[in-house]
């Protein structure tokens, strides 16, 4: 059997920015030397492992037959944000996890063929499709994140009016300013917005709901509203020192690299970075530490409290940080930024062991006795997570949360405990991958169109 192809890296001097992106899409003899390799299964494992469930082998069997428009059809169909999610989307832990149980050893490289396909719809955007009658209906969506948008194409598809509300100046929510250029290119995530604009959805940018548009005008002017805002600030454990210059969050450090105006001076990242020390292991650590080695710092250390076998971060992006030149201590958790001059000079670091299993049932952390070190840092990046987005939930009265914060929802319709309001996205699962807001997000547009359907029986 043929072995496994994929798509390579561009090398360091063939890009043509530190943040351009790094892999390479497949020539078509590839993709479809890849594609004859699929099995075709019957009731598809891999089909099962994807949020959105795009029909998988369908679009792998079109790749085989060069019908590559219509593989990209395919794909739409049951994801807008193919593209995104092709260079996105953990396959490894997804589909191409479940590709294995077919019998092949190699899973296909069903990501790297979703992204050629998506690359030819991109370059062949623009056939509109009929307009739908219109249904006098209106949906409020707070936020154009992947959520928000899925949600709002669907049902602007449908005939019903959509406003999209977003705080930002571009829309994209954290497509647009929390995954880095180097994995996924701001044009691609403008090509597939655009889709949603044609469709019809107004967006306005630069709007907060709350301070610009109070919640009760949004409930009162839309027969639904639905939030796709997405989390609220960064989480930060009081860590004594951290007020000096040169500590910021991984959140507000990706933010600002990815703002259109956010490339000069911002006063709590160093220019230039210097040894930069980032504190977390989630994958927005691993994103913040590869821009800021690609950015030109001396030095990246990622510390983590537990070991690589206990990382958040996807396995495949550990590895690319690697690569990229970052380094990792683990077992290792900080107890103070030590400061002189009013800026950072390094991080006095507790080193750890693990023992039993804490109530996340991970390994537990505990300190293994040894003497505190200084890890020296001109940089200090904190990613411990983000919170609940307390500014948004709490303009809705009566929206019920879990026991983390987040919005509890209808786990069929996406229906919060607010009669006519709906959400998806990382504000109820708590922070996933792009490709779950997307899942939420159409799961709540049909329980929004299913919601008007009765609404309109009933009026
Ligand atoms: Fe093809 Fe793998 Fe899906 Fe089977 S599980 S249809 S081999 S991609």
């Amino acid at each position: 059997m043929a072995s496994r192809q994929r798509p390579d890296h561009k090398d360091p001097e063939e890009r043509e920015s530190p943040l351009a992106e790094v892999k390479k899409t497949f020539k078509p003899h590839r993709a479809m030397a890849e594609a004859g390799r699929c099995l075709f299964c019957h009731d598809a494992p891999c089909v099962r492992g994807c949020p959105v469930g795009i029909d998988i082998p369908g679009f792998i069997r079109r790749l085989s037959q060069r019908n590559f428009a219509g593989a990209a059809r395919l794909i739409r169909t049951a994801n807008p944000f193919g593209a995104v999610c092709a260079r996105v989307c953990p396959a490894e832990v997804l589909c191409e996890k479940s590709c294995t149980s077919s019998g092949l050893a190699e899973p296909i490289a069903i990501a790297d063929l979703q992204r050629f396909a998506m690359e030819h719809a991109v370059a062949r955007a623009g056939s509109a499709s009929p307009k739908p009658v219109p249904t006098g209906r209106s949906v409020g969506v707070i936020g154009a994140g992947p959520a928000g948008l899925s949600a709002a194409l669907l049902l602007a598809q449908e005939g019903h009016s959509v406003t999209v509300f977003e705080a930002e100046q571009e829309p994209g929510g954290i497509m647009r300013y929390g995954i880095p250029s180097y994995r996924l290119p701001k044009e691609v995530v403008r090509a597939e917005v655009e889709q949603v604009e044609r469709a019809g959805v107004e967006i306005r940018l630069g709007v907060t709901v709350g301070k610009d548009v109070p919640a009760d005008s949004l409930l009162s002017s839309f027969d639904v509203v639905f939030i796709g805002a997405g989390l609220g600030k960064p989480l930060a454990p009081q860590l004594p020192g951290d007020e000096v210059a040169g500590v910021i969050s991984a959140y507000s450090f990706l933010h600002h690299v990815s703002d259109p105006d956010g490339h000069g001076p911002h006063p709590d990242i160093p220019d230039p970075l210097g040894r930069v020390v980032v504190l977390g292991g989630g994958n927005v650590a691993v994103d913040a530490a590869c821009v800021a080695k690609r950015l030109g710092a001396d030095s990246v250390t990622i510390a983590y409290r537990r070991t690589q076998a206990e990382m958040p971060a996807w396995p495949r992006e550990i590895e690319f940080a690697r690569q990229e030149g970052v380094e990792f201590e683990f077992l290792i958790s900080p107890v103070e930024v030590i400061g002189a001059d009013g800026k950072v000079i390094g991080v006095k670091v507790a080193h750890m062991r693990l023992e039993g299993t804490d109530e996340s049932g991970r390994a537990r952390p505990v300190p293994a006795g040894e003497p505190d070190e200084l890890i020296g840092a001109d940089t200090v990046i904190l990613a411990f997570g983000q919170g609940p987005n307390e500014e948004v939930f709490r303009m809705f009265d009566g929206l019920e949360r879990d026991a983390r914060g987040m919005v509890w929802v209808d786990e069929k319709t996406g229906a919060t405990s607010v009669p006519g309001v709906f959400a998806g996205g990382d504000g109820v699962n708590g922070g996933s991958t792009v490709v779950e807001a997307v899942a939420e997000g159409i799961r709540a547009a049909r329980g929004i169109s299913q919601y008007l359907r009765g609404a309109t029986a009933t009026s």
